[in-house]
């Protein structure tokens, strides 16, 4: 893998705020445009392939098969040998709540009472039975990964490069240059970034670093029947996913919205982004995450201007002193 490159003057000391051209402030000046993921969990159908695609082809151990016994999801969270984790949400909804679209109560209509009517001659299809009180399941299932964010406070704190931002803006680290401090963990507002047990290196997602290397897609969206994973230029990406939102509103599952996309967020913006159908915090991610770095100049600005204080007042002290 290459070598982190130096950084422009320019955006050298820019840890937060908007960075509209990531790779050239790392000091790429003939950098790709950024390509990052929109995960639409609109459309996900819980098959795990991208967790599967990303495992064998960057040959990340297996991590337990154990379900966890509270739905189908048995890797639990993303960590060091999960680098794509689709999570299993399984929510009780008022039935008919929504109107159309996966878990929005199918617009109103309830396969379950209407294969029962067809038994029963007593409750005709065409005198459905109110609603009230009855209760619906809906999954939830979303594909999580690493974000890639525009400041990465997880690059930012890593005393020996082993992270660095690639030409095509994504965050790699080289587990050759990695010498396990973990400070990069508690740093990521995601929880993303973890250490291996076995020799306490950390790993993640490359955003498949090398098959991008290669003018190839990524091995988990290359995997997804669906298109629920879409790989792309950011720009691109988010585009299509504002028109997807849009077209979910039209068709009434208001409930849909972005998440990470926005780059006047706390990380400038994620190179992974989300349609999700719930609160953030439903599928297990932060609802307003910040850089943890973000204010590290203030503090050491606050930090210097205390010891110059200090510095002054022992100075001052010694010249008082009588003789
Ligand atoms: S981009 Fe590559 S490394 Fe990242 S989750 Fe997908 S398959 Fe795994
Ligand atoms: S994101 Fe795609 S590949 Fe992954 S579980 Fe959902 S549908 Fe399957």
């Amino acid at each position: 893998m290459p070598q982190r490159p130096q950084t422009t003057a320019n955006h050298a000391n820019q840890l937060y705020g908007p960075q509209p051209d990531v790779a050239r402030a790392a000091g790429y000046p003939d950098a790709p445009p950024r390509v990052g993921f929109f995960t639409d969990t609109s459309v996900c159908i819980g098959c795990k392939a991208c967790e599967v695609a990303c495992k064998e082809w960057n040959s990340v151990p297996e991590d337990g098969l154990e379900l966890t016994g509270m739905s189908y999801d048995n890797t639990r969270g993303l960590g060091a040998d999960t680098w794509r984790h689709v999570a299993f949400i399984e929510q009780q909804r008022p039935a008919g709540h929504g109107a159309g679209g996966q878990g929005g109560g199918h617009g109103g209509f309830d396969a379950f009472e209407a294969a029962r009517a067809l038994d029963d001659p007593a409750r005709s299809p065409a005198a459905p039975p109110a609603p009230e009180g009855r209760t619906e399941l809906r999954w939830l299932m979303s594909s999580d990964v690493c974000k890639h964010c525009t400041h990465a406070a997880c690059l930012d704190v890593c005393p020996t490069g082993a992270l660095f931002r690639t030409e095509f803006g994504t965050v790699v680290v080289q587990q050759d240059v990695c010498n396990g401090c973990g400070y990069c963990v508690p740093a990521c507002p995601y929880g993303v970034i973890d250490q291996r047990k076995e020799d306490g290196r950390v790993w993640k997602c490359t955003l498949c670093y090398d098959r991008l290397g290669a003018g190839m897609e990524p091995a988990c969206a290359k995997a997804c029947p669906t298109d629920s994973i879409q790989f792309g230029p950011l720009d691109e990406l988010r585009e299509r996913a504002a028109a997807r939102v849009a077209r979910l509103h039209t068709a009434g599952v208001t409930e849909a919205r972005l998440y990470g996309e926005d780059p006047e967020d706390g990380v400038g913006g994620d190179g992974a982004f989300f349609l999700l159908l719930d609160e953030p915090e439903v599928y297990g991610l932060p609802p307003d995450p910040v850089v943890t770095t973000r204010d590290l100049a203030a503090m050491w600005r606050h930090a210097a201007t205390a010891a110059a204080s200090l510095a002054l007042l022992g100075a001052a002290a010694f010249a008082r002193r009588p003789r």
